[in-house]
Formats: structure tokens, sequence, C-alpha cells
């Protein structure tokens, strides 16, 4: 069954916060400009890549000197408009190194939800992808509150990501997060928890497999990213959950090896 992950054409990565800040609050160069050289590689080989990133109140953390995330929203949304700017152009540094184009799509679930911008940002997203750029996307912190008849928000980049997948008809979704994969339990505070391999359903019994959020910064958890998966379900995809840490990973999960959980209806 991986095996046909070699096949896939249409990519849509994840990274959380946790592969892109150390956990000192510094920015990890060397994980994106693995990234960049990695997604350039199977942009060469003739992928079509997506990347959706988290990391704009990390990044701003940074850039303010702010040793803790601030607690109101407006503050939060200061952060990220600064990080998203600082974020964007380490990305755009380290891409074009390797000579690839990126752009920067910055989105709202309201967006996606109006049946004409909808189409407006599939438009944009398959013009992009044919010609040959990179699209990088995140929630559009500034707009995206939660309000009780607008709702604005993906809730995090998990679902973000899994929604931009549908979207587009990805062929494979890959979520690198600070965990391997997905286990039987919360590896944090359960040292007996084994990794599965393969998820072939979201039933009730997996979903009360996925404990609490592990990192400071990230705000999905593993219930998240199982709603996430639920939702590549849908399109008959498929999503491989694994560790962000080393981006060259994306390699052998796109060469079918045995990596991080992968979910994807069917037989292992
Ligand atoms: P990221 O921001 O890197 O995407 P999250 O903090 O959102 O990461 O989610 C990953 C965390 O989820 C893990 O570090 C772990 O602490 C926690 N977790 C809870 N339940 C599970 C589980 N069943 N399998 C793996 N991780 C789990």
């Amino acid at each position: 069954m991986r095996q046909s992950l070699q096949s896939a054409k249409r990519i849509v990565i994840k990274v959380g916060t946790s592969s892109l800040i150390h956990p000192n609050g510094m920015i990890n160069l060397a994980a994106i400009d693995e990234l960049a050289f990695v997604l350039t590689d199977l942009r060469n080989k003739g992928k079509e890549i997506i990347l959706v990133s988290s990391g704009a109140v990390g990044v701003g953390m940074h850039q303010l000197n702010l040793s803790k995330r601030p607690t109101s929203i407006p503050e939060q949304q200061a952060v990220a408009a600064v990080g998203q700017a600082a974020l964007m152009n380490i990305y755009n540094h380290r891409f074009i190194s390797y000579s690839q184009q990126t752009a920067q799509i910055l989105l709202t679930r309201d967006v996606i939800e109006f049946p004409e911008s909808r189409q407006n940002v599939i438009n944009t997203l398959e013009q992009l992808l044919a010609m040959g750029i990179i699209p990088i996307i995140n929630e559009n912190d500034t707009v995206a509150v939660d309000e009780l008849d607008h709702s604005t928000k993906f809730g995090d980049n998990d679902q973000l990501s899994a929604i931009v997948a549908q979207l587009i008809y990805a062929d494979v979704l890959i979520m690198l997060s600070d965990i391997d994969g997905f286990y039987s339990d919360n590896p944090s505070t359960n040292p007996d928890a084994v990794l599965y391999p393969h998820v072939p359903a979201i039933t009730q019994e997996i979903m009360e497999k996925a404990g609490g959020s592990g990192s400071i910064f990230g705000t999905g958890g593993m219930n998240s990213k199982l709603k996430a998966a639920q939702r590549i379900f849908d399109i008959n995809r498929a999503m491989v959950l694994a560790n962000g840490k080393q981006p060259k990973i994306i390699f052998n999960i796109l060469n079918g090896d045995e990596i991080g959980t992968l979910f994807k209806k069917g037989e292992k």
C-alpha cells in the first residue's frame, strides 16, 4: 500500500511550529533550509507541492524578543503579523537559493465556505501549481477569530492543511509533527505506547487514543490530526503523520518506506 505513494503527484505538506522553532524559541534555520531543499527537489522531479506552514506566532515572538506567548487575541494577532512576514522572508530566501519561486496565501474559513471565493482560492492554487510555484499557506490570523455568527477560523493548521488537500484533491497530505506518528496512547505520558504504522479508518476507538497537545507553541494536538485524517478519508486519499525533525524524511515517505503512520482506507 505504501508503494502507491511513489506515484503521488499532488502533495500537501504541513509543518508545525515545533518543526520550525527550537525549544528555546530560536528559529530552526537548518530545518527550514532542509525543507526548502526537499520541496524544491520534489518540484524539480515534476511533483506539485503545497506547503502549509505554521510558525507565524513563534517567529513573531522571536522577532519581538518575547519569552511568553501573549494572552490577548489582539496581541497574538500583532505578533503573528510580524512573524508571518519574517517567516515568508526566511522561506523566500531559502527557496530562492534553490531557484524555486514561492507564493504566500493567507486564508480564512469563511472564504472557503462561500462558493465564489472558494472557487477563487482553487483557481489561484491551480494557477500557481501550473506555473511551477510552491504556494505557502497559513491562516490569516488578522481576521481569523471565532465570532458567533461568522466563523472565520479553521481551528488550526491541521484542519487548514486537510481542507486545502480537499480543495485541490491532493494525492497525499504529509503532516510533519513533533512525534513519530500516531500511537496507542500519548507517548509523552505513557512509555508503553506503541506506534501504529497504518490506520484504515477513524473509529471511536482510535479517537479515544488521542491525548492532549504536547507542545507549548502548537495548538493542534492529536485529536485535530485525526479530524484532519477524516477529511482525507472523505476524499479517499492518503495522509502520513511523521516526525518533522528532519524534513528529508519526506523523500523516504514518498518512496513508500514504512515511516510514521499512514492513514488510508484498505488493507495494509
Ligand atoms: P505539532 O504542533 O508538532 O503538530 P501537536 O502538539 O499538535 O504537534 O501534536 C503532537 C502531540 O500530540 C505529541 O507530541 C503528543 O504529545 C500528543 N499526543 C497525544 N496523543 C497521542 C497519540 N495517541 N499518539 C501520538 N501523539 C499523541
